[in-house]
């Protein structure tokens, strides 16, 4: 059965709907990378197709029905992802997808078409699915995921119901790595504050030893960013960013850098740390950071996010962000 780490205060909510017959047939599911957006999709198609569900309406998670759409092994469940190279989501996928649309299910009660990180549908794409968002048939439901509301466009997020999730208490994902045992105890304290509110963040560095040494490396240049040169930031990051999804890890990580330091300098934080292995150099960085090249470098990464829609090489970008950076602290 499809687990879903917590999110109970969703699931209620969805399970509500479903009781009083409320479910909109177009949902947006709104929430961090890994946050347990699409296992919630998953576990809400099992739900209303489920032939067993109980009065407190939980899937059985034994059924037929629940089997199969766990394993994604249903013709009903449609599932559309970015190209793994430009990471957008394009109009041949979406036109496909609303030719589909016009079948009803064959096996399940309801036909499901997720479609995960909305936030990359290109205009045209976009466009292409207005219509059947608008007013789906009721043998259909859409879920539709986004890491970020504001970066949906406005055409899509206007037609369905957003379902907000919560980033996962630290806690909860420390409790989780150990029943699982996914890290021991010191790993696991340290995945559960950088995966930030993310199960599937945690799930990654757990599951990838390489994945932590890359971030201690992007972590040792931004602590000590004064002291390289672009070329020799280029050289120590060419390795880690090959793709545009590596791009995002950088991301990422510079975000979190810049949290830590935000968190000390504006909101005098200093107990709420991310990067609690590097939290005496962020200290010592937020001394002589000002607060206004702070906010420069967060305008620096939203810019830069704006270019992955334009097929920009990925190591490019990174180059970019690493020079924009150091040029923003030699600034101020
Ligand atoms: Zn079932």
């Amino acid at each position: 059965m499809v687990e879903v780490v917590g999110q109970n205060e969703v699931l209620n909510l969805l399970s509500t709907l479903v009781i009083k017959d409320k479910l909109p047939n177009s949902l947006i599911f709104t929430g961090l990378k890994g946050v347990g957006k699409f296992s919630s999709a998953l576990w809400l198609a099992c739900l209303i197709n489920c032939t067993n569900s109980d009065l407190n309406l939980r899937p059985c998670g034994k059924c037929s029905h629940c089997k199969k759409i766990s394993n994604l092994n249903s013709v009903d469940i449609h599932v559309i992802e970015p190209d793994e190279i430009t990471l957008n989501l394009k109009i041949d996928q979406i036109r496909e997808l609303v030719s589909e649309s016009s079948f009803a299910p064959s096996e399940l009660k309801k036909r499901v078409f997720i479609i995960k990180n909305a936030e990359r549908m290109t205009d045209e794409a976009g466009n292409s699915i207005l219509k059947i968002l608008e007013e789906p048939p009721n043998y259909l439901l859409f879920i539709l995921t986004a890491s970020d509301s504001s970066s949906v466009l406005p055409t899509i997020l206007s037609r369905c119901s957003e379902i907000k999730f919560r980033d996962i208490p630290k806690n909860i994902i420390f409790d989780w790595l150990l029943k699982n045992k996914m890290a021991n105890e010191e790993d696991s304290k340290l995945i559960s504050s950088i995966a930030f509110g993310s199960i599937g963040v945690a799930t990654e560095y757990a599951k990838d030893p390489k994945k932590l040494e890359k971030r201690i490396i992007l972590l040792d240049i931004l602590t000590n960013i004064e002291k390289y040169s672009s070329f020799e930031i280029s050289a120590k990051t060419s390795d880690i960013c090959s793709s545009l999804s590596d791009f995002f890890v950088i991301n990422k990580a510079i975000s979190l850098w810049l949290r830590d330091l935000m968190a000390i300098s504006v909101c005098k934080n200093f107990q709420d740390f991310v990067n609690i292995d590097f939290a005496e150099q962020i200290i010592k960085q937020s001394n002589i950071i000002s607060i206004s090249s702070l906010f420069a470098i967060s305008e620096l990464l939203k810019d830069t996010v704006k270019k992955t829609f334009f097929n920009v090489n990925p190591s490019f970008l990174s180059d970019n962000l690493f020079r924009g950076i150091s040029l923003i602290l030699s600034k101020y």
